[in-house]
């Protein structure tokens, strides 16, 4: 299965190089002035509130607030008075490859599908995206290896890690219909079968790994203290990061007492104690919350933001079966949510963005970023701590050396937005334009291909 993958993935690169010009490899080579704009930088530093962001050959060269920077003579001046630019998104959190909106399996897992959800993410601003656990190693490594040689049209940039788990553990009662089929998730048993697995992942420079550790309320077999000992102990040998899923706080205290370098899920039945508050502040793990997989899905809004790129059929779908009013337990969650996101940020917990989509349609690639950061903000965390989890810390977390703010010498990778964010983070949404490599997107085009029309 896996040689026939990358065999496809070979297919795809081959026929796709003269489809792929543009964008993604060579950007724009002329010298570009955006004058006027508010500029978020991305770090958490005040914005600048008219400002000057010079982009040459893709790149940013100068920024700075106007009459600060000097601009180059021959430069194209682009007056953005009024609007706000923030660096594109990085998203640390998905599984790639097997939605296919209107079906969901392992039978969509193709190079192209790929392809397509890394340009959904792309489409709403997300620069680079990480699939986590879920993703089959060898051709996840061979489109990693033939986005960066340019062969693909433009799209998020696309990181992956593989998953380890006990024998028939692993994602839960969906994704494992992928993973199992595709044979993903490396089943380990014993700590010398998950340190050889780790080696193995080494051996092939891979930076992160994903693990599931807890039984989902007694309804899976539950990772040991003596494997997951032995995963964090063997990756942080080889300089990996290991990525814990853990929803229950007995759970992420012992992951985090382990060694876990970034905690995935939250808390959400109980609020957070002390003891995992001591955790937090000791080992400040990077976290990645998923919350938006257990929300009430934006498809049932009608917002055009969401909707304009789903198949009309994918819609009707969700909207059937998934737009039930809240349950009466979603206040409590609500209460829950809006007294721990605080409480775990203020304790150290490294917010980071990422979304879970990929599992089910209802919560799908690019549009969720924008709603599990507006729902970070109504549970407490400030609209600028939000900017930054979803743009420099991912970017940081990812080892992506040329993305996450505006700054120079990194990829000019932004969202151009006719409205504030930091006055209401919803604004993210108010996209006028994406530029990747300083090239802007063509968003219309891509959201008819998005949703299956042919032009
Ligand atoms: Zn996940």
């Amino acid at each position: 299965m896996l040689r026939a993958l990358s065999t496809a993935f070979v297919v795809l690169s081959t026929l796709s190089l003269s489809a792929a010009a543009g964008a993604q490899t060579q950007g724009s080579r002329r010298t570009v002035a955006f004058e006027g704009a508010r500029l978020i930088i991305g770090d958490g530093s005040a914005p600048i509130e008219s400002g000057v962001l010079v982009v040459q050959d893709g790149r940013i060269t100068a920024v700075g607030p106007k009459g600060n920077v000097t601009i180059p003579g021959g430069a194209t001046h682009v007056n953005v008075t009024g609007r706000t630019i923030m660096p594109a998104l990085v998203n640390a959190h998905v599984h790639i490859g097997y939605e296919g909106y209107t079906s969901w399996s392992a039978k969509n897992y193709t190079p192209q599908n790929v392809l397509d959800h890394l340009r959904r993410e792309v489409y709403y601003g997300v620069a680079a995206t990480q699939s986590v656990g879920s993703s089959p190693t060898d051709a996840s490594i061979a489109f990693v290896r033939d986005q960066q040689a340019g062969k693909f049209p433009v799209a998020s940039r696309f990181f992956f890690m593989p998953g380890m788990a006990p024998p028939n553990g692993g994602p839960d009662a969906i994704l494992i219909k992928g993973t199992k089929e595709l044979n993903t998730v490396y089943e380990v048993s014993t700590g010398a079968d998950a340190r050889a697995a780790v080696q193995g992942m080494a051996a092939k420079n891979i930076k992160q790994v994903k693990i599931w550790v807890d039984d989902r309320r007694g309804t899976y077999p539950k990772m040991t203290p003596e494997v997951y000992n032995a995963i964090i102990e063997e990756a942080h040998k080889h300089g990996m990061l290991v990525n814990a899923h853990a929803i229950q706080m007995a759970d992420q205290k012992a992951v985090i007492r382990a060694g876990a370098d970034v905690l995935v899920h939250t808390v959400q039945n109980e609020p957070i104690d002390d003891e995992l508050m001591a955790l937090l502040r000791d080992k400040k793990p990077y976290w990645t919350t998923v919350i938006g997989l257990g929300d009430r899905s934006e498809a049932c809004d009608h917002d055009p933001f969401v909707d304009a790129t789903y198949p009309e059929k994918a819609l009707e779908d969700i909207r059937a079966k998934d737009c039930a009013p809240p349950p009466a337990t979603a206040a409590n969650r609500e209460r829950i949510l809006a007294a721990n996101l605080p409480k775990y940020v203020a304790n150290g917990a490294r917010l980071v963005l990422g979304t879970d989509a990929g599992i089910d349609a209802r919560h799908a690639f690019g549009w969720a970023d924008h709603h599990e950061i507006a729902r970070w903000v109504r549970s407490g965390i400030s609209p600028m701590d939000a900017i930054v989890a979803a743009t420099s810390r991912p970017a940081t977390l990812l080892g992506i050396q040329d993305l996450g703010s505006l700054a120079v010498g990194k990829s000019a990778d932004f969202l151009l937005l006719t409205a504030n964010p930091l006055d209401d983070i919803r604004n993210t949404r108010r996209i006028d334009k994406v530029y990747i490599k300083g090239a802007a997107l063509d968003r219309d085009k891509m959201a008819a291909e998005f949703r299956g029309e042919k032009n």
